[in-house]
C-alpha cells in the first residue's frame, strides 16, 4: 500500500495542506465545480488559483494599510477559451463517442482538445477574482477532533477584512477533513463520506455562527478520504452552502481599487512569464526568497521556478 498524506493526518500543517490541496479538490467528474462555480466562479480544473499570497506583497511599505490578513489563503478565477474553437472541438468529439456515453464527456474531451491546441485565452483575463479564508477541522483515527483554536469571531474578522481587499466575492471556507478510512470494499467511499458528514455537522453546530450585516459567505467542504489515495483521487467530497456570499463592489473604496490593481499586477507578472500553461489548474505562488510571484510547474509543486527554493 502506498503511504499517502492526508489533511487529517497532519494536525500541525492541517490548514496549510487544506489550502494547498483546494485547487485540486474538484474531484472526479468535477463534482465540486458544479457547486463552486455558481458561488465563486471557480471552474474546477479550468481555472487559475493563487495560494497563500502574502498580503505584504501587495503593499508598498509594511503598515501602509492596517488590519488585513497576513496571507490570502486562496483566490481564483476562471480560464476561458476561444468559443469557436470550443464549438469546433465539440462538433468533432460528439460523433466519436459511443451512444451510451454520459453527455458531459463530450464537453470534457473537447476542452482537453482546446487546451492541447493552445486555444485557451492566455494570459487569463482577470475580470472576476474571488477569494476564500480557510479554516479547518479534522478528526484523527482515535476520534479526537482537532479544530482551529480561534473563535468564529476571529474567523469572521479575517473574512470581513478580505472583503475590503478588492475581490468580487469572499467566503469563509470551513474544511471538514475526516480521518482516512481503509479501503476494504467497493463501497468504502460511503464510509468516508459518512465520517466527513459527521465532522461537518460538528463544525456547523459548534463553530459556525451566522454573520449578520457582513458580505462574506460561509461554506463547508466535506472531505472524506481513503487511506491509499489522496483526497482528490478517491473518497467523497461535498459542499454545504451555509450563507451565500454577496457580490462586492470593487469601486466602493479607494483601498479596494488600489489593492485590486496591485493584485492583478502581481498575477499578470506571474502569468506573463509562462508562454502557455503545461498543466491545469494553473497555480500561482509567491516566493519568499526572490519576493516575486510565479506559476508552479505542477499544481502541487511548491518550488520557485526562478531560484528553486521551496519556501514552505
Ligand atoms: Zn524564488
Amino acid at each position: 500500500m502506498i503511504a499517502t498524506r492526508h489533511i487529517a493526518t497532519d494536525p500541525q500543517r492541517r490548514e496549510i495542506e487544506a489550502v494547498e490541496r483546494l485547487p485540486l479538490m474538484e474531484g472526479p467528474g468535477d463534482i465540486l465545480r458544479r457547486d463552486l462555480e455558481p458561488i465563486l466562479g471557480w471552474t474546477g480544473r479550468w481555472a487559475w488559483y493563487a495560494v497563500r499570497i502574502p498580503t505584504g506583497s501587495l503593499l508598498r511599505y509594511p503598515d501602509e494599510i492596517r488590519g488585513l490578513p497576513g496571507d490570502i489563503d486562496v483566490m481564483g478565477g476562471p480560464l476561458t477559451a476561444n468559443p469557436q474553437a470550443l464549438e469546433a472541438a465539440l462538433q468533432k468529439t460528439r460523433p466519436e463517442l459511443p451512444p451510451q456515453a454520459d453527455p458531459s464527456w463530450a464537453g470534457f474531451i473537447a476542452s482537453l482538445r482546446v487546451f492541447y491546441a493552445k486555444e485557451l485565452n492566455w494570459p487569463p483575463n482577470l475580470d472576476r477574482i474571488t477569494a476564500v479564508e480557510v479554516k479547518s477541522a479534522s478528526r484523527d483515527s482515535n476520534g479526537k477532533i482537532h479544530a482551529h483554536r480561534k473563535t468564529a469571531k476571529k474567523a469572521h474578522y479575517q473574512a470581513a477584512s478580505l472583503c475590503e481587499m478588492g475581490f468580487d466575492a469572499v467566503a469563509l471556507l470551513w474544511i471538514a477533513a475526516a480521518a482516512p478510512v481503509e479501503a476494504t470494499g467497493f463501497h468504502s467511499w460511503l464510509a468516508a463520506g459518512r465520517a466527513a458528514a459527521s465532522l461537518a455537522q460538528f463544525i456547523e453546530q459548534r463553530r459556525i455562527e451566522l454573520n449578520s450585516g457582513q458580505h462574506f459567505g460561509q461554506l463547508v467542504l466535506r472531505v472524506g478520504s481513503l487511506l491509499h489515495a489522496p483526497e482528490w483521487h478517491s473518497g467523497s467530497l461535498g459542499l454545504d452552502l451555509i450563507q451565500r456570499p454577496a457580490p462586492l463592489d470593487v469601486t466602493a473604496s479607494t483601498q479596494r481599487m488600489l489593492l485590486r490593481q496591485r493584485m492583478t499586477g502581481l498575477l499578470r507578472e506571474a502569468f506573463c512569464e509562462v508562454p502557455f500553461p503545461a498543466l491545469l489548474p494553473v497555480v500561482v505562488r509567491f516566493c519568499r526568497a526572490c519576493q516575486r510571484p510565479f506559476v508552479s510547474r505542477a499544481p502541487l509543486d511548491r518550488g520557485c521556478t526562478r531560484c528553486g527554493l521551496t519556501a514552505y
